[in-house]
């Protein structure tokens, strides 16, 4: 009989597992950026926290009942990887009402994120190329390239408009999505409608695919929102309750396109993220009755108000939405700035560079309490004159 032999292993003896056990996708991407400020800002008492990306109201009263009565009448099983019907349903008459389309489906996602991951995974083949504008939301090259994507930036610098002879002249053979955003993070621009529409038709032209990330539809200041799915009926969109009814921690989105890319995101759904939680599904259908232009009006104020403040100190394109503004640096490095903005002032903004190719602007999110914007105002102002000698 043979012996059975084994290697005894102790703590000590255990190999570093990063040089060999880790796929080379985690290179991919790096999350240091936004780490450092927060590592930064995690040694503050009391922070001007301006970093933050999520809504500073409260879910509102009847969602957050909502929410507790699910959980309360047992509705904490699985659900359906589609959605529930009390939900998916009701997202889809909306659909159906805004657009019309024999062919587009929804489904519930696990948040925004969840369904910009799926998409992404159903239509990018290893070295396919994925248009994304240069500043953009962080998750879009870093997904793209997990994806096996590779990614082609469009600079919109200095106003965030897109130019379509840019687009026309990075589309190749290669190229499968473009990944569009309107209102933006971190920009806070909104598209107008000759923008939107010139994109949505070159895309279908070119038979490219367009993912829309619709997430701060609702923050509209000015000109309303318009989706490219009015003009390209084959635009796959991602959307969420996560900013509009301020429930990030909810995990709800959903995503909408035509059928035969919607059920692959869901057969992927299956085998991933699973469903979105069932409670916030049921919370999510009594949200979609409720108002919430009194929110976004005071988000309106509150960047009249952050603007103002920047006036003559700061050079800013002005922003139709979201709750960002994206000035431009008005002296150093990104992370020389803010790192005086944390260390001097104790007011937490996050470097542009972690948004974009170039280091030359600072993103501020206004989604915080007008004394918070208030106190930032007057540290922006004092930073803006403080140049440290011996900087370029
Ligand atoms: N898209 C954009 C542009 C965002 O800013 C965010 C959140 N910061 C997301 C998607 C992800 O949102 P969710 O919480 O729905 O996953």
């Amino acid at each position: 009989m043979a012996s059975a032999v084994y290697y005894p292993l102790t703590t000590n003896h255990y190999p570093p597992v990063s040089s060999h056990w880790l796929a080379d996708r985690t290179r991919l991407f790096d999350a240091s950026g936004i780490r450092k400020v927060f590592d930064l800002g995690a040694k503050l008492k009391d922070p001007i926290n301006l970093s933050i990306g999520q809504p500073d109201f409260d879910v509102p009263e009847m969602v957050r009942q909502a929410a507790i009565e699910a959980i309360q009448s047992r509705r904490n099983g699985y659900a359906l990887s589609q959605g529930m019907p009390v939900l998916r349903e009701k997202l889809q008459a909306e659909v159906d009402r805004d657009y019309g389309h024999d062919d587009r489906e929804v489904f519930v996602t696990s948040g925004t994120s969840g369904g910009l991951m799926l998409a992404l995974l159903v239509l990018v083949n290893p070295g396919d190329e994925v248009i994304v504008f240069d500043p953009y939301f962080v998750m879009y090259d870093s997904l793209s390239a997990v994806a096996g994507g590779k990614v082609v930036y469009i600079d919109t610098y200095p106003d965030f408009r897109i130019d379509l002879n840019r687009v026309a002249d990075a589309i190749t053979p290669r190229t499968k999505a473009i990944i569009f955003n309107s209102p933006a993070n971190p920009t806070g621009a909104v598209a107008g409608e000759i923008e939107v529409r010139g994109l949505a038709e070159l895309a279908a032209a070119r038979n490219v695919a367009l993912i829309s990330d619709e997430i701060y539809r609702a923050f509209c200041y000015g000109r309303p929102f318009v989706s490219p799915a009015r003009f390209n009926p084959q635009t796959l969109v991602v959307d969420g309750f996560s900013k509009t009814y301020a429930m990030p921690g909810w995990r709800l989105g959903f995503a909408h396109g035509p059928a035969a890319i919607i059920r692959e995101m869901i057969k992927l759904q299956q085998y991933s993220f699973v469903c979105a939680p069932q409670p916030f599904q049921w919370a999510g259908a009594a949200a979609m009755d409720i108002d919430m232009t009194p929110h976004i009006d005071a988000y309106r104020r509150k960047r009249d108000l952050l603007l103002a403040g920047l006036a003559g100190d700061y050079e800013v394109a002005p922003p139709g939405g979201a709750f960002y503004v994206f000035p431009k640096l008005p002296w150093g490095s990104g992370m020389e700035f803010v790192g005086r903005a944390i260390e001097k002032h104790q007011l937490l903004i996050i470097p542009g560079s972690v948004f974009s190719r170039r280091d030359t602007h600072f993103r501020i999110s206004y989604a915080a309490a007008d004394s918070v914007i208030e106190r930032g105002i007057e540290a922006l102002k004092k930073l803006a004159r403080e140049k440290p000698s011996g900087l370029k």
